[in-house]
């Protein structure tokens, strides 16, 4: 085994490869970029070496400085990861020339399936099957239109150096073949530098389940049965599981065997998966009628690794060190077992509502489940961040992997739905909700997979609320009064700006939710009970506010309050929730999922509104209570110029300045509505 190894990437890759090494008593070296000095993965190793700047082509694709960093730090071995310099064969070789070992396969393999035209053909060789289509060298766009034709609309137009969802078109209509073709065209130019492209039938419907093997130097390989990927948007993965529902064993070996005579064709070493893609026939009532074709063949360890090794038990990253290091595989074909279901959860800083569109920005509150790490448990954890990290946009949008297993789908679905719940991550936009809408979907709980699963749950999808709004109005408003209580030791309505009327105090917030003002009351009855009011008219929600709180599991440094665990009763509904408060935005994370409230300061707003260039303005609906100054008084900034009374609270309207009052508009005793404008004063 290495005594020492570079791990040439970032991010929970980097943090993966390091923890099965210190496990394994291998030394590691990260390399890093300018945005990443102070990153996790560089703190998961035993050394570091900078690499350059933050952009990826300054850094992590510049194999000279990654060569350099192993060579002064006395690394054997190199692993890639995924992304980067992972699927690059002139990497590989480079590494060979250098003397390291490239944890991954021959750089000819890397080649031989870099291609996914060139490996098709390769495949076809092999008999492994194909979707029915046209890889040939012939770029000429006329007879790319016949194959079109010939295929039978509709087809998908695909680079042949494309990868990560990119460089695809589906054609509907002959008409729209050429265009789509030069579409293609241009955008497999701009990201891989190479325009050509294959032609296949679209399949409908269709799942993704791909097989992962394993091969070693001694010439045995074996395949570490499926997962099952169909959960894409924009063709990338967003859940990923194992096994995959509905699979027979007889399906399995097929598919297993196809994966390894892939893997053989090219000389495979190492940890590789092979893409299928599966035609569910309409009307299909059992899974042998399922048609399997060879999509592609991604020559590295894949982001959706650990849902495999929660099923068999098994540390992939080991065997790639063991692989690497000569050894043969720990396992063969018939030791191999599934135990289990295992489903991962990719998470990501990006917003669902907005077309994914990535999010950047700091992870001021970063709370993950109960979890363990790279062993077979019911949760598992993986991530290349920590809180207060920022989220840059040189790199991939993918914050964390949540990965749960259990004996069953049923349960593993439970455990991932009761892990994104408490999965709280404030600062940026991500997907966590999202999660937790689709693994809920009917079409996911009841393992109806395909690819258009997104779009055909998007309804119950995107924009949700599972929060309703009076109950994270109450959350904030109990989270409140228990940041007072744990300030002070007097009750908080004997001091601020509770007002008493009737032998009641009554205290008065608002609230933002998006463009809506909401206002809330709080009175504190006889009987020491509190009665919360939220909103008003015909939609004002009133009802008893009874919670307890408990310091949340752990505090975060950047939020502005700690957080606080509430148990809370208000007009029928019981949850416990946390909030965090991130200035005047409290973030309520429930059982049911999220939602975000503004706090609006009454008196600092107050403040702004009388401030607006002389202005003087009532702050909120309300009675006039009384003037303090007549016409043509001189005033001093600060000093009080009127009464207002709004939901039995009374607010002092102060000059905002100093300067002469004018006029008054308003009597003792007149409505006024909110913004009216209550006197006028001419700055000195
Ligand atoms: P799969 O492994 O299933 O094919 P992807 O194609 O999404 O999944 O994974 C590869 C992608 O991961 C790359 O396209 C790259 O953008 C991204 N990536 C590469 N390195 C990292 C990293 N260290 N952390 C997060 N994402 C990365
Ligand atoms: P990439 O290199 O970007 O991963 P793939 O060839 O693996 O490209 O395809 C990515 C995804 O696109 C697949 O997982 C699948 O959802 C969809 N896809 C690919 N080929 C087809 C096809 N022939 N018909 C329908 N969908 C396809
Ligand atoms: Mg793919």
């Amino acid at each position: 085994m290495f005594k020492k190894i570079l791990i040439a990437n970032r991010g929970e890759i980097a943090c993966r490869v390091a923890a099965t090494a210190r496990r394994l008593g291998v030394k590691t070296v990260a390399v890093y970029s300018d945005a990443d000095a102070q990153a996790k993965h560089v703190a998961a190793c035993d050394e570091a070496a900078h690499i350059g700047g933050s952009a990826p082509k300054d850094s992590y694709l510049r194999w000279q400085a990654i060569l350099d960093a192993a060579r002064a730090t006395g690394a054997q071995a190199v692993h890639p990861g995924y992304g980067f310099l992972s699927e690059n064969e002139d990497f590989a070789r480079a590494c060979a020339e250098a003397g390291l070992v490239f944890i991954g396969p021959p750089a000819s393999a890397i080649q031989a399936m870099g291609l996914k035209a060139e490996s098709k053909r390769l495949m076809e060789q092999a008999q492994v099957p194909l979707v029915p289509g046209y890889h040939g060298t012939d770029q000429d766009p006329a007879l790319l239109q016949r194959e079109a034709d010939r295929i039978g609309y509709p087809v998908l137009i695909k680079a042949s150096v494309g990868g990560g969802g990119k460089g695809m078109r589906a054609v509907d209509r002959p008409e729209d073949f050429l265009a789509a073709l030069q579409s293609c065209k241009r955008e497999a130019l701009n990201s891989f530098g190479d325009d050509a492209v294959l032609i296949e039938k679209y399949v409908q419907r269709p799942r993704h389940i791909e097989i992962q093997v394993f091969g070693d130097t001694h010439g045995n390989c074996v395949y570490l049965f499926e997962r099952d990927c169909s959960v894409q948007r924009r063709h990338q993965k967003v859940l990923e599981e194992a096994p995959a529902p509905g699979m027979t064993p007889e399906l399995r070996a097929r598919m297993g065997e196809a994966a390894v005579a892939a893997a053989r064709a090219v000389g495979y070493v190492g940890a590789g998966t092979v893409e299928f893609i599966v035609e569910q026939p309409a009307g299909y009532d059992h899974p042998e009628q399922m048609r399997f074709y060879f999509m592609e063949m991604n020559t590295r360890l894949q982001v959706e690794h650990p849902v495999t090794e929660a099923i068999t038990g098994l540390d992939l990253v080991e065997w790639q060190l063991r692989v690497a290091a000569g050894e043969s595989l720990p396992l063969k074909q018939e030791d191999l077992r599934i135990h289990g279901h295992a489903i991962e959860a990719r998470i990501c800083a990006e917003n669902p509502d907005n077309q994914f569109l990535p999010a950047t920005g700091t992870l001021a509150v970063y709370r993950k489940p109960a979890h363990v790490s790279f062993q077979r448990g019911p949760v598992r954890f993986d991530d290349g961040v920590r809180e207060g990290d920022t989220i840059s946009p040189f790199y991939d949008s993918m914050v964390a992997k949540l990965i749960v297993h259990g004996d069953s789908r049923e349960q593993a679905l439970a455990r991932l739905d009761d892990a994104l719940a408490q999965t709280h991550i404030v600062g940026l936009a991500t997907n966590v909700q999202f999660l937790r809408h689709a693994v809920r979907s009917a079409s996911f709980a009841q393992a109806r997979l395909d690819t258009a699963l997104i779009q055909r749950e998007q309804a119950a999808l995107f924009h949700q609320q599972p929060v309703s709004l009076p109950l994270a109005v109450a959350a904030a408003v109990a989270h409140t009064l228990v940041q007072e209580r744990a300030g002070e030791t007097t009750d908080p309505f004997s001091k601020t700006d509770g007002w008493r009327s009737h032998g009641q105090f009554q205290r008065r917030f608002a609230f933002e939710d998006g463009d809506a003002h909401v206002p809330a009351v709080l009175a504190y009855g006889h009987g020491g009970g509190l009665r919360l009011t939220v909103g008003e008219g015909a939609h004002a929600v009133t009802g008893e506010l009874v919670f307890s709180a408990h310091p949340a599991a752990s505090a975060s440094p950047l939020a502005d309050a700690p957080p606080w665990a509430l148990d809370l009763c208000f007009a029928g509904e019981r949850v416990r929730a946390t909030v965090y408060m991130q200035g005047e935005r409290a973030h309520v994370f429930t059982p049911q999922g999220a939602r975000q409230v503004v706090e609006v300061d009454l008196l600092a707003h107050a403040g702004d509104a009388a401030t607006e260039g002389g202005r003087l303005t009532a702050p909120m609906p309300g009675k006039v209570v009384s003037f303090a100054v007549q016409a043509g008084e001189v005033v001093k900034k600060g000093q009080p110029l009127a009464v207002m009374e709004a939901m039995k609270m009374e607010h002092t309207i102060a000059a905002p300045a100093d300067g002469t009052v004018t006029e008054l508009l308003y009597a003792p005793g007149d409505q006024v509505a909110e913004g009216a404008e209550l006197l006028k004063l001419a700055p000195a």
